[in-house]
């Protein structure tokens, strides 16, 4: 049973602590350099991305989470997590700092000024058994992608959930609605890394 890590410097942690018990995963909170070595996947979770990206400097953990993203690491960021594994950002503060990890250029509050927060049937390529429920709360999406990153679900013309190798990212949070799929499919992405 692989161990997963959840980023617990802000955002919404619980659930997807919750979800990943739930897709089979051994869960816990990761705020630290030390915890961050003794897990074999990680979320970075939902929540207001300038916060996270100053707080995770402040935690130290920034740099060592750069370097095991680089190093093969699994992530799955949802939303402002999504924001954290972009390698860059429109419409962020100045100096806002990111993990990197997806070749891809995300729009924070893309949705936002259209409508805060709304909820969409979305079909992910790999999952089976019908499209997921997609919330979107002042989600990003993904202005373009490069050329190694898989676009697993787009909205309205736009990418919301893509991948690059082991980083997985989508706009919206499937941890708030009790469909554990998205979860098994990083669960599953975990244990093929560590297979
Ligand atoms: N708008 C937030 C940000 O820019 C993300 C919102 C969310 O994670 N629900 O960080």
């Amino acid at each position: 049973t692989p161990t997963i890590g959840v980023l617990a410097l802000q955002g919404d942690v619980r659930e997807h602590l919750v979800a990943l018990a739930a897709a089979d995963a051994l869960a816990r909170p990761v705020r630290r350099p030390e915890e961050l070595a003794e897990v074999d996947g990680l979320v970075i979770p939902g929540g207001e991305s300038t916060t996270m990206s100053k707080l995770a400097t402040v935690f130290g953990v920034l740099g060592p989470l750069r370097e095991r993203v680089r190093a093969g690491l699994p992530v799955y960021g949802t939303c402002a997590g999504m924001i954290m594994v972009a390698e860059k950002i429109l419409d962020g503060r100045d100096d806002q700092e990111t993990v990197g990890g997806v070749d891809m250029t995300v729009r924070r509050n893309a949705f936002g000024r259209q409508n805060e927060s709304f909820e969409a049937a979305i079909d992910v390529a790999g999952i089976d058994g019908g499209p997921v429920e997609g919330v979107f709360i002042r989600a990003p999406w993904v202005e373009s992608v490069g050329a190694g990153v898989e676009v697993l679900a787009d909205y309205g013309g736009h990418a919301v959930a893509v991948r690059q190798g082991n980083v997985l990212a989508t706009s919206f949070h499937p941890e708030l609605t009790g469909d554990h799929r998205v979860h098994g499919l990083f669960v599953e992405m975990v244990r093929d890394a560590a297979a």
